[in-house]
């Protein structure tokens, strides 16, 4: 069964935002397969964001998600890769449509609340970055 990479982000989990996060997804129908806590890196999260690293915001945005706690997880699902990033909503939260998470919680780009996986490749190397094998149900 298909499985992406979603994590709230050091901003999401500051506000409280993790159980409306968790229950967007859990509503649609997902089911949770993998989930933990913890503060990434600065090396860590460059790693996790490698696509990115020629772009000007690229050493903002690594600190950032360095900055605090971070909820790491896997949902799995039929299509769950292309319609998590539907529940989240475009990239710029002024652009996200309301009804998505980052529409109806967010602001800025640079405090977007939530990562998720934007195909079958990067799902699969997320997944492994973040988790080992034995930490999925
Ligand atoms: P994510 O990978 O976090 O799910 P995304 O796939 O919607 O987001 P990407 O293009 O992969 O968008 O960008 C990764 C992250 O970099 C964005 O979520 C955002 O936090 C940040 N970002 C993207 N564009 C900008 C920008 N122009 N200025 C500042 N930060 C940006
Ligand atoms: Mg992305």
């Amino acid at each position: 069964m298909e499985r992406t990479f979603i994590a709230i982000k050091p901003d999401g989990v500051q506000r409280g935002l993790i159980s409306e996060i968790i229950s967007r997804f859990e509503c649609k129908g997902y089911k949770l397969v993998a989930i933990k806590i913890l503060v990434p890196s600065k090396e860590f999260a460059q790693k996790h964001y490698h696509n990115l690293k020629e772009r000007p915001f690229f050493n903002g945005l690594c600190e950032f998600l360095s900055s605090g706690p971070v909820m790491a997880m896997v949902w799995e699902g039929e299509g769950v890769i292309k319609y998590g990033r539907k529940l989240i909503g475009a990239t710029d939260p002024q652009k996200s449509e309301p009804g998505t998470i980052r529409g109806d919680l967010a602001v800025v780009v640079e405090r977007n609340i939530i990562h998720g996986s934007d195909g079958p490749e990067t799902a699969k190397d997320e997944i492994n970055l973040w988790f080992k094998p034995d930490d999925l149900v």
